[in-house]
């Protein structure tokens, strides 16, 4: 009896499983940030996007069609992907730096701006300038 039930439950397993082989699930595209999918239908298939952004070739950015979350799993683990997925997070935080760097400058700027207008608004001499940017 035990042993019956056992079969059937590893059974169900495997019809589970079996399911999953075949069956992209949405949910895979909140999971793994990197993942996007190309085409639909039978043609539907799992692209990378940052291997396909770092020019990288593999299964992944000429699209897999083994439906399993095991695949997605594996191909975090590889090197190619790992590299890529580096240089992806790098020229994030480039980006962001940069924004953020004009932005500080930017409101350097119209402090200064504002420094120099308010000298000539009221007639102050200009070398009093630097002494008010200190501030
Ligand atoms: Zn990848």
């Amino acid at each position: 009896m035990f042993v019956r039930c056992l079969i059937g439950q590893v059974a169900t397993m495997n019809r589970e499983k079996g399911g999953r082989h075949n069956q992209f699930l949405d949910k895979w595209l909140k999971e793994f940030g990197w993942l996007q999918t190309r085409g639909s239908g039978n043609d539907l298939s799992m692209i990378c996007k940052d291997c396909t952004k770092a020019g990288k070739k593999n299964a992944f950015t000429s699209g897999c069609k083994n439906f399993q979350r095991l695949a997605l799993v594996h191909h975090m683990s590889q090197v190619d992907h790992k590299s890529s997925a580096k240089v992806s997070l790098q020229q994030k935080n480039f980006k962001a730096a940069s924004d953020n760097a004009s932005k500080v400058s930017d409101d350097s700027l119209v402090k200064q701006m504002r420094t120099a207008y308010w000298l000539s608004q009221e007639e102050m001499p200009p070398k009093k300038f630097n002494l008010l940017s200190c501030l």
